[in-house]
């Protein structure tokens, strides 16, 4: 961990300046963990528009912590200040280390990846915050498969204490080490996973609100019952639709599709509710309505 820069090797102290692609919930929540952790940020998305929508966000986030006393006034305008924009992708190959938080769709993240390469620097580490794709498959399609981690971060980011750290095949010793160290330095604890579908957390969350969806589908409950049921008899601090909601049902499809795919096993078929839901739009907060309708003073089942 001491090697230095010029000596062709890195260690965390190397990294200055990091680079977020995708501003939704989670890019959005990254940056401002890394903001708050004393490194600077570029955050890239499709627009100007969604970045500011970022950083608004950020912005809003940090206040409420601020109210809460979780962090001072002062480290929120010192963060703040640290997250700049990034309306051109290839300005993030500037950065010490890059963490792709785009749409959970391996097209998109491998196409994110190869518009980077020809402006990355030759020591830039590569990281993606996929919930579930593989990191060996998304490395192979970059230049630097050794230099390439997955940093799984949790919903949402700046309180979950969890990052999964999922190393691809040709994921160098140096790249994980430094992975760890970078997690650690934002204060939180980090688990490996090996690279296989859905890596831990989600190989086990997403089957649970995939089954519950089922319960819905099946009418063995309704949505405030599915929930009460799981929040008071298994003391979960949300109903399994709330969660789904919370997630994105988007993200809980594609998850659950390259669970069903990549281990070739029925039990993980998507529920056709759930494909039904994300074909209307209705991707839970995110989009105002899911299986709640969000739309009002207080969340109302849509079922
Ligand atoms: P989101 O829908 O809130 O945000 C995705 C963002 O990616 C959007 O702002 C979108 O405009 C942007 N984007 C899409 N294509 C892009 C491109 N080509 N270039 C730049 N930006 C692009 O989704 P999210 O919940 O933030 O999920 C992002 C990633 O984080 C996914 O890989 C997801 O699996 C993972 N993740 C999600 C959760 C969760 O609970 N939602 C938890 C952990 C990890």
């Amino acid at each position: 961990m001491s090697k230095s820069r010029s000596e062709g090797s890195w260690s965390v102290v190397d990294i200055k300046t990091v680079g977020v692609i995708g501003a939704g919930q989670m890019g959005s929540g990254i940056a401002h963990v890394v903001a708050l952790g004393g490194y600077d940020v570029l955050l890239h998305d499709v627009s100007a528009e969604r970045i500011d929508e970022g950083i608004a966000l950020i912005e809003r986030n940090m206040t409420r912590q601020v109210a809460r006393g979780v962090i001072e006034h002062t480290a929120m305008q010192t963060a703040i200040a640290r997250i700049k924009p990034a309306v051109e992708l290839q300005t993030i190959g500037t950065t010490d280390l890059a963490i792709e938080a785009a749409t959970e769709n391996e097209e998109t993240k491998k196409a994110i990846f190869k518009a980077l390469q020809p402006h990355l620097g030759p020591n830039t580490l590569l990281a993606s915050n996929t919930s579930s794709i593989s990191i060996t498959r998304l490395a192979s399609a970059t230049d630097r498969p050794g230099k390439f981690i997955g940093l799984h971060f949790m919903n949402p980011a700046p309180v979950m204490k969890l990052v999964e750290i999922i190393r691809g095949i040709a994921t160098d010793a140096d790249t994980y080490e430094i992975a760890v160290s970078f997690a650690q330095s934002l204060g939180k604890t980090t688990s490996n996973a090996e690279d296989f579908p859905a890596f831990i957390v989600n190989r086990m969350l997403m089957p649970m609100i995939n089954e519950a969806i089922y319960t819905l589908y099946e009418g063995v409950g309704t949505v405030d019952a599915i929930d009460t049921a799981m929040r008071l008899g298994a003391n979960h601090p949300m109903g399994p639709l709330e969660l789904g909601d919370f997630i994105g049902l988007d993200t809980v499809l594609s998850i659950m599709n390259v669970l069903y795919e990549g281990l070739s096993d029925s039990k993980y078929r998507p529920c056709p509710l759930l494909v039904k839901y994300v074909e209307a739009g209705w991707l839970g907060r995110k989009s105002g309505r899911g299986f709640y309708d969000y739309r009002g003073d207080k969340p109302v089942p849509t079922r």
